[in-house]
């Protein structure tokens, strides 16, 4: 297939994704409730983004994508191995990102099974005790085809089209909202907990790199430390993905 047909058809597939739902799933939570989710395991969202955190009590949702552990990237220096293991034992979870890092638009269903496959095998070998419930769609983008497959292997499914969830949502395209210095200030950030605490909603932030100079998809301290803040001023519970699944099942 030429490359035009094939952006065509992936786009086609990301839009259904994200209006089309497999089930509509009823958030049950009794309070407002915000996550804070990582991609692509930058060494710096281990090292700053998960210490500050803990620093505030919380723990987050780290997407990792097995090949990426370890290989630099042009943004970032690459979390390592020890890195995956050590968020898991400190409390904080760890979800899939395909083991390629490969967009589901361009996975066929045996594709995704291997990716999915062989991610959680790489992740249980670092250490069994992994629990892979979550799953983030690589470049945010989500698939139609590839939703009901997803359902069967996650709990969830983030994607990076903004929104705050609330009352009937999707759980195979959630929304969430960039803690990226680029996209985000601390206005919009108060504005998500806003409309996370009027519709009793999960606010899930998404980000890469935590450092002074961020990249283009990640964010300073200053901006995490504004968001965690913002929760702790507003009493706003900051889950890991699975742990608000709980909460949002009760
Ligand atoms: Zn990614």
């Amino acid at each position: 297939m030429n490359a035009m047909l094939s952006e065509a058809r992936a786009k086609v597939g990301h839009r259904l994704a994200m209006h089309l739902r497999v089930d509509l799933f009823r958030l049950r939570n009794s309070t407002p409730m915000v996550s804070f989710t990582f991609d692509d395991l930058p060494k710096s969202a281990v090292t700053t983004g998960a210490a500050m955190l803990e620093a505030h009590g919380a723990r987050g949702t780290f997407y990792v994508s097995g090949s990426l552990v370890g290989a630099d990237a042009p943004d970032w220096v690459a979390g390592n191995a020890d890195d995956v293991v050590s968020l898991h034992r400190r409390g904080h979870e760890i979800g899939c990102h395909t083991f390629s890092h490969q967009r589901a638009c361009d996975l066929d269903e045996a594709g995704m099974r291997q990716e999915i496959a062989r991610n959680r095998a790489y992740l249980r070998a670092l250490d069994p005790s992994i629990r892979v419930d979550s799953f983030a769609y690589p470049f945010g983008y989500g698939s139609y085809a590839r939703k009901y497959q997803l359902r069967k292997a996650f709990q969830t499914c983030r994607s990076i089209v903004q929104g705050v969830n609330s009352g009937g949502v999707d759980l195979q395209f959630l929304r969430a909202m960039p803690l990226i210095d680029r996209e985000m200030d601390r206005d919009g950030i108060e504005r998500a907990f806003d409309e996370a605490q009027s519709n009793n909603g999960w606010l899930i932030f998404y980000g890469h790199d935590v450092t002074e100079r961020p990249s283009p998809y990640g964010c300073s301290p200053a901006l995490l430390e504004h968001a965690l803040r913002a929760a702790s001023r507003r009493n706003i519970s900051a889950l890991t993905m699975a742990e608000a699944m709980r909460c949002a099942s009760a």
